[in-house]
């Protein structure tokens, strides 16, 4: 008996729920765990406080005296609050979050005294011994040390006993070594750009903000049952393993009522979230068994990409209470649905308008068709970039399997606005008559907060997809830091709208034309110049990768071929220019990308040239050694006539016999494919010779590997199934 397989089952089938009690309301608990406005004023100065304000509204410097004062107000906060350990939070290139502990606690120079210290120089600046952080060469090539630095606009937390300072990481030399650094150039370069369009409109507006609400997808699978699968263990996914007799055909699952030991985890989960000020709102099944989804108000892009990779974090913690594992995967079980993490994305000014959203009157509408066709025209300019920043070896499961979106970027966004931009692109080049003016203030610009209401055809095959108010980036992957996605969305449309006003500049004083006029003849050009990115057919279906060939979309199935945007020398020139990253900064980061994936692709190949060789292959064994016992009795029993009665045991020795040399020599074959590409030099070819030529092994030695589940006892089967794995409660 596989006894590691039947201990998780009996583990796994005898739990019981965990209890949970919320221990207050929501709104009593949230940011409770936050050093938010509430607690710096009750903790801070008032000089301090306003600093600490500056900051984050119009990014102040703070200088060294005031960061004392601010790291006092913050020490005598936390330790109100029982806790013993700062750490300064930060995002480096792993996907994952890093921190240090210190402790506050420290003795006086004699060590006759102890006492707790946090000083404006711990608040401000580590340096983290961070040499086995990805770098992408650029540590190598300078100086080795790197940094973190406070980054104000996110403000400290507690988690457990330590108050976490979120941070940006940094080399000596000042170039991004994590995602926020350039996150933050590129928000502040929409705030710009952004900025000034709207003040065609409003001369008040002062600050535009990017906003993010993204919708994280997770399975939830009993903590044994994860355990006893060292492909899950290992490579957050399965390796092999038949599809189940029931899957989500049914789809029984979706919205359907949530499971008790998932809902009270779910308790405990938004809990904790309150507590440290994540605003996560809905819960509900998803399409696949064991699959669900979270998802918060919206929130600024950089504070929200800081809450969903603390989630991520959290989620796993409170998990482990509840005997669960959370697979983040994008593609945990071949044949069900993935998990991906729509980022929600918009734009609002400090004046209260979500720039996105249609307006009351015709030039609140023109403001919103400005920044509607801009975005277009920046996704029309740059697909193969956003493409780019979604590619991950497990996203690559995904994108393009039938159930997400393809891997072709296009935008979807109704019939009613495809009329108006249709309506718009008939307007005439230069002056515009009264009356097409009126036409258009009346007919055009003047309906589109009526047809948004009835805007309801959402296309859930599109990647791109406007939603009413706001734009819904669908491709992204469920284990991605959404910083990659948000820094090039934020970037390609700073860089149009910057180039949107030089535009529109130019036909005022130049041709001397009306503002209103001008942007109607800008965007009217942009209309027409970007048809091709315009999709509101199933983006599943085969006609639609042949029309996206003919449109001259880019369709990049795999990482690597993907990757390969993100060095094009445009986007590099686009990132110099706006500030957002510089060419070495783009190249590492590049290199990071193209290197994990080899990585990744490695590790799944030695785990399951080690699970079919050392697992699965023995096992197959066993079982074909008690049908060769078997047949030997037969044989005793009935002499010559034992071909009668053996005859099946005998196909099935032979079947399994077939199998077990198909398993050996793909992985005999993957092996040496794997040792060859080792020895590339180029980072670039030797990802897409793991892309091409070892993964073709994993189908391969999959199918083997599967039949023989079909065909083995399964009291000897090692390897948990996917009935158990998707279905266990
Ligand atoms: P769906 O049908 O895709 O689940 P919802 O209407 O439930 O869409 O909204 C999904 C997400 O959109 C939520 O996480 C919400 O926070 C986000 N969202 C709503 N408005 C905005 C906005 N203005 N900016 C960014 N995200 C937003
Ligand atoms: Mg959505």
């Amino acid at each position: 008996m596989s006894t590691l397989r039947f201990q998780a089952l009996h583990d796994a089938t005898h739990r019981e729920p965990v209890k949970f009690e919320e221990s207050d309301r929501k709104s009593a608990l949230f940011g409770k765990n936050v050093f938010n406005q509430a607690s710096m004023k009750q903790f801070l100065t008032d000089d301090a406080y306003k600093g600490v304000q500056e900051a984050m509204q119009v990014g102040k410097k703070i200088d060294r005296n005031l960061a004392d004062y601010i790291a006092m107000g913050m020490k005598e906060w936390a330790l109100s609050k029982g806790v013993t350990h700062y750490t300064h939070w930060f995002q480096p290139l792993t996907g994952t979050t890093a921190e240090k502990h210190d402790a506050f606690f420290e003795t006086s120079y004699d060590g006759l005294e102890s006492f707790e210290k946090f000083g404006g120089a711990q608040l401000v600046q580590q340096e983290p011994d961070a040499s086995s952080f990805p770098n992408g060469g650029i540590r190598n090539t300078f100086e080795a040390r790197g940094y973190t630095a406070w980054d104000p606009t996110s403000p400290a937390f507690i988690f457990g006993t330590t108050l976490c300072i979120p941070t940006v990481f940094i080399s000596y030399t000042g170039e991004a070594l994590d995602y926020k650094t350039p996150l933050l150039r590129a928000l502040s370069a929409i705030d710009e750009a952004a900025t000034e369009v709207c003040k065609y409109f409003d001369k008040n507006v002062k600050k535009v903000t990017a906003t993010l609400g993204w919708e994280q997808e997770y399975f939830l699978i009993d903590k044994a049952l994860a355990n006893s699968r060292p492909d899950i263990l290992v490579t957050g996914r399965t390796l092999l393993g038949h599809t189940s007799a029931k899957g989500q055909q049914l789809e029984d699952h979706y919205f359907g009522s949530i499971p008790t030991r998932a809902l009270n985890y779910m308790r405990e989960l938004e809990q904790e979230c309150m507590l440290l000020g994540i605003p996560v709102k809905t819960r509900h099944n998803e399409v696949a068994p064991n699959q669900f989804e979270l998802a918060p108000i919206f929130e600024e892009t950089n504070l929200a990409v800081d809450h969903n990779s603390l989630l991520m974090d959290v989620m796993q913690k409170i998990a482990e209470r509840h005997h669960f594992k959370v697979l983040f995967h994008e593609k945990p079980f071949k044949g069900v649905n993935g998990s991906g993490k729509h980022n929600n994305w918009s734009l609002a000014s400090d004046t209260g308008i979500n720039l996105l959203s249609p307006g009351k009157t015709p030039m609140s509408n023109l403001q919103f068709l400005s920044f509607f066709i801009n975005t277009i025209k920046a996704v029309n300019d740059n697909e193969a970039l956003l493409r780019a920043t979604i590619a991950t070896a497990s996203n690559d499961h995904r994108l393009g399997a039938n159930e997400a979106p393809p891997a072709i970027i296009s935008v979807f966004i109704g019939e009613q606005l495809t009329n108006v931009l249709n309506n718009l692109e008939g307007v005439s080049d230069g002056k515009l008559s009264p009356e097409e003016k009126t036409d258009l203030k009346l007919n055009v610009v003047g309906k589109i907060p009526d047809v948004l209401l009835d805007n309801t055809d959402r296309n859930r095959t599109s990647p791109f997809a406007f939603t009413g108010n706001k734009w819904e980036f669908r491709a992204v992957g469920s284990t991605a830091n959404c910083a990659n996605a948000m820094t090039a969305l934020n970037a390609i449309v700073a860089k149009q709208l910057k180039d949107f006003k030089i535009e529109v500049d130019a036909l005022i004083e130049g041709k001397k034309l009306k503002k209103d006029e001008a942007i109607f003849n800008v965007l009217r050009e942009y209309i027409k110049s970007t048809k091709s990115i315009l999709f509101e057919g199933d983006g599943y279906s085969d006609e639609w990768e042949v029309e996206a060939v003919r449109r001259g979309l880019s369709n990049s199935k795999t990482t690597p071929t993907a990757l390969k945007a993100k060095i094009d020398p445009r986007v590099i020139a686009l990132y110099s220019e706006m500030n957002i990253m510089n060419p070495v900064e783009v190249e590492a980061r590049y290199e990071i990308e193209i290197e994990e994936y080899t990585k990744k692709i490695q590790i799944e190949a030695r785990v399951l040239g080690d699970i079919a060789r050392n697992h699965i292959i023995p096992t197959a064994i066993k079982y074909q050694n008690t049908l060769i016992e078997n047949v030997r009795g037969l044989k005793e029993i009935f002499g010559d006539e034992f071909e009668k009665t053996a005859g099946e045991q005998i196909i099935l020795i032979k079947q399994i016999s077939k199998h077990i040399e198909g398993i050996n020599r793909n992985v005999a074959e993957m092996i040496a494919t794997r040792k060859a590409a080792n020895l590339l030099e180029d980072p670039q070819e030797m990802a897409e010779t793991y892309c091409d030529k070892v993964i073709p092994f994993f189908d391969e030695i999959r199918r083997h590997c599967d039949k023989l589940e079909l065909l083995v006892d399964d009291e000897i089967w090692p390897m948990t199934k996917y009935r158990e794995l998707l279905f266990t409660r």
